[in-house]
């Protein structure tokens, strides 16, 4: 067996012991005589694995009680939909567009109401986060909309936006559990777990009881209704059964490893080996204003296509693979998520300073 760094932005690496866990589970989950994917999600093996799993993030997120947690499908595309038919009672939102996936929730509300951009980076290829401490919110706007990291373009909100008392709303598909969040200060923190957490297919949705109402735009279908799946548990109908059984297996990953303030630690040291060496660097450079930079997406470039085409090539060959950047970007892109090894992340940089020395 021979595996490579894999420096994926999603579907992404995930923890080699939580890969070799479920291998040894997958024809026998603990005597049941049936693999996780084989079983009903009625029966009481699974109700322990979800029930599991749920205990298992609201002790790591320290999730309050009067938050849901929620298991769906659909990836957070879906959640841009969702999140305007439960919540635009006034037919309003603001949004703040720092990237494509931020542009694609802000144009997608546009098709349930009055969607208003009350900041953006888009002048500067959202290489930033926009200074969001007294923007304009309309007084009637029913939430506040984010995108927390920029999966694409590699920066990070290091402060939540001022809403002025509005109610927040995040999408943190790509940090997701890769530090500590107060969730109290948000309405709804969701995100698609192929990012830091687990295998496609699964959207973890937290959100605060008071949202869940059955008083959703006319003509909702039931199962994009929250109230729908909170009712029920997550389990309204079939949910991404083994994808929530392997994110259980993720939380107790990150649980043996000392919790999110570890996970923080780990997720500062392994950026700055890599920041660092971009900083000095004569031939890679950051493409992010630095005091935005994301933890989890590094973007880089040559300033020469061709020679960018060369280190993703070389990098490839070498064992370092899925580095060429989002093609709105170009050049480089190394997402090191929470199961991205440090040795990985010196390995690249060793790698790194060769390809310079050589070119
Ligand atoms: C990947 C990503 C999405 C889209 O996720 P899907 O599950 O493919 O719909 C949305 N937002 C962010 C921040 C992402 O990184």
């Amino acid at each position: 067996m021979s595996r490579v760094y894999n420096f994926s932005a999603g579907p992404a690496v995930l923890p080699e012991e939580v890969l070799r866990e479920a291998a040894e589970e997958m024809m026998d989950y603990k005597g049941s005589g049936m693999s996780v994917m084989e079983m009903s999600h009625r029966s009481k093996v699974y109700d322990n694995i979800i029930k599991e799993a749920e205990s298992d993030l609201r002790g790591l997120m320290n999730i309050p009680d009067n938050y849901k947690v929620l298991f769906l499908q659909g990836g957070a595309s879906q959640q841009f939909a969702m999140i305007p038919m439960n919540l635009m009672k006034n037919k309003k939102a603001a949004y703040i567009v720092t990237g494509q996936w931020a542009k694609k929730a802000f144009q997608e509300a546009k098709l349930f109401g009055e969607a208003v951009k009350v900041a953006s980076s888009e002048d500067e290829t959202f290489s930033y986060i926009p200074d969001c401490s007294n923007l304009e919110i309309p007084e009637d706007a029913d939430y506040v909309y984010i995108c927390e990291n920029n999966t694409i373009y590699g920066t990070k909100y290091k402060t939540l936006p001022n809403t002025k008392g509005h109610t927040l709303v995040a999408d943190v598909s790509s940090c997701f559990l890769s530090e500590p969040v107060d969730v109290s200060k948000y309405g709804i923190i969701y995100g698609g777990v192929q990012k830091n957490i687990g295998p496609a297919g699964v959207v973890i949705v937290i959100i605060r009881e008071d949202l869940i109402t059955e008083d959703t735009l006319p003509g909702t279908p039931t199962m994009l209704k929250y109230k729908t799946h909170a009712d029920a548990d997550s389990l309204y109908n079939t949910p991404p059964a083994y994808g929530i059984y392997i994110c259980g297996k993720v939380f107790q990953w990150i649980k043996k490893m000392g919790g999110l303030e570890v996970m923080k630690q780990r997720n500062e040291e392994k950026a700055k080996i890599l920041y660092d060496f971009l900083d000095q660097s004569k031939m890679f450079h950051g493409t992010v204003r630095k005091e935005d930079r994301s933890l989890m997406n590094v973007p880089f470039v040559t300033g020469d296509k061709e020679l960018d085409a060369k280190f993703v090539k070389e990098a490839e060959a070498a064992g370092f693979v899925n580095l060429k950047g989002h093609r709105t970007v170009g050049g480089m892109r190394a997402s090191i998520y929470n199961a991205m090894p440090k040795e990985g992340v010196e390995k690249l940089v060793a790698f790194m300073k060769k390809f310079e020395e050589e070119n």
